[in-house]
């Protein structure tokens, strides 16, 4: 494993840092989303800000050219978010759009929609949302309920509601999973859609956390007519679409590694020199505890850009690095909380944000035990869950639902 930049990586950095030293000056602060989410200069600021990183080619790094990104490597994209922290700017606004839905929509959509669509989502002048989870449809994705059902002319009528969606509130498509077959095992009749946010039908309602902010959202389509065009990936073919997503996500999550274990070691650090904590027996074991684990993810997210700078996508055994930055995170929080008391969670302190949202941090990007599950069952070769749900249509797993039998 080579930590360092080959000449050519070096060349890539200076230039980077080159451009940001030109232009961070008309960067917007960094903020976070409980700031951000809810204040519209802001987040017009930050579309802006993502137009200009994109103009300088510090956008869509990993997109092909023709799509107007720079056609580069993982590695390059790791270069550039080191060098925004190094300047101390923020990034793009929609990393859901850039890192997850437009690779999807380049490796599935057809040719009218990349030209419609690709663009100004690059620029930040269309924000893009992921549409997938629903009440009942979270670690079992495949157990979507929203309904879409094909009309005479050929186009579609959607009804159901997703949760959990991020940006909801400020964006213009989601990219939304749907049932359109319930006679076929729940895999195979799914449909991916571009939904546009403000269609009649669509609803966003926010979903206040405990952190204080409105980050996501639950959104309710009624009767929303699509038409065919904005199938994504063919009909019935809404699984393999939705996986090219889960990979590109487990893709983004590897590219930020490097920054989870920095920021919780900044919290950690942040503590060790505060002079009371810091002669607290207790509090001293607690740090260490803390501290070797995030040694241990510095250096699993090391492994990790090595893959990636070989051109390799990470293996499930990133999932473990997830679940070791999060635990680790938390338990920092949960330490600042003890040492601090009651005004850790007051507004003013720039710890409530960590101790309240972190916590859910445990759920997104697939939950601790589904990656403990994935962990067991494809890095240690331990034997599948049992399925209870293989080969039987959707529709006869929601008659047995509704009888009241477990499914
Ligand atoms: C900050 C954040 C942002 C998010 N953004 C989005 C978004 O933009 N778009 C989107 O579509 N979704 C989003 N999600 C949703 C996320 O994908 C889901 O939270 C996740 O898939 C888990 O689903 P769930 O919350 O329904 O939990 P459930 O699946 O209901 O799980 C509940 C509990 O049961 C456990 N469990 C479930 N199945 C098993 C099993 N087989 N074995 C062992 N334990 C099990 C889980 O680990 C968990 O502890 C976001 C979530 C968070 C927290």
């Amino acid at each position: 494993m080579d930590l360092n930049d080959t000449p050519e990586q070096a060349a890539y950095r200076e230039k980077v840092r080159s451009w940001l030293e030109a232009h961070s000056a008309e960067a917007p602060a960094v903020r976070s989303t409980r700031a951000g989410a809810e204040d519209a200069g802001y987040l017009a600021a930050r579309r802006a800000w993502q137009g200009k990183l994109a103009e300088g080619g510090l956008a869509g790094v990993t997109w092909p050219q023709e799509f107007g990104g720079q056609g580069l490597g993982p590695i390059e994209q790791v270069i550039v978010n080191q060098e925004l922290g190094r300047a101390g700017v923020p990034g793009i606004l929609d990393v859901i759009g850039l890192g997850m839905l437009g690779p999807c929509l380049i490796a599935h959509g057809s040719d009218e929609q990349k030209t419609r669509y690709l663009g100004p989502m690059l620029h930040g002048d269309e924000v893009w949302c992921q549409m997938f989870s629903e009440p009942a449809a979270g670690s079992d994705l495949a157990a979507v309920q929203m309904r879409a059902v094909v009309q005479d002319d050929g186009s579609f009528v959607l009804n159901g509601q997703k949760v959990w969606t991020t940006n909801a509130q400020f964006s213009s498509y989601g990219l939304v999973l749907a049932r359109t077959n319930v006679d076929v095992p729940k895999h195979k009749g799914m449909t991916m859609f571009i939904v546009p946010m403000d269609a009649a039908g669509v609803t966003t309602r926010g979903l206040r956390q405990i952190s204080g902010e409105a980050e996501f959202n639950e959104v309710f389509l009624d009767d929303v007519r699509i038409g065919a065009e904005n199938v994504v990936g063919g009909v019935d073919n809404g699984w393999g679409t939705a996986l090219t997503v889960l990979m590109f996500e487990r893709l983004t999550i590897g590219l930020g590694s490097e920054g989870f274990g920095y920021n919780a070691a900044r919290f950690a650090a942040a503590l060790a020199s505060d002079p009371v904590a810091a002669k607290d027996k207790a509090v001293r074991k607690s740090l260490g505890e803390i501290g070797t684990d995030l040694l241990a993810l510095r250096f699993a997210s090391y492994r990790t850009l090595s893959a990636l700078s070989q051109g390799q996508i990470p293996g499930p055994e990133s999932g473990l690095a997830k679940v070791t930055t999060v635990n680790a995170a938390i338990a920092a929080g949960d330490l600042i909380a003890d040492v601090v008391g009651p005004d850790a969670l007051n507004e003013a302190n720039e710890w409530a944000y960590m101790i309240s949202f972190l916590p859910g941090l445990k759920s997104a990007g697939g939950t601790e035990q589904i990656l403990r599950n994935t962990i067991g069952e494809r890095v240690l070769g331990l034997p599948p869950e049992p399925r209870l749900d293989k080969g039987i249509p959707f529709s006869e797993l929601r008659a047995k639902e509704k009888e009241g039998a477990a499914v």
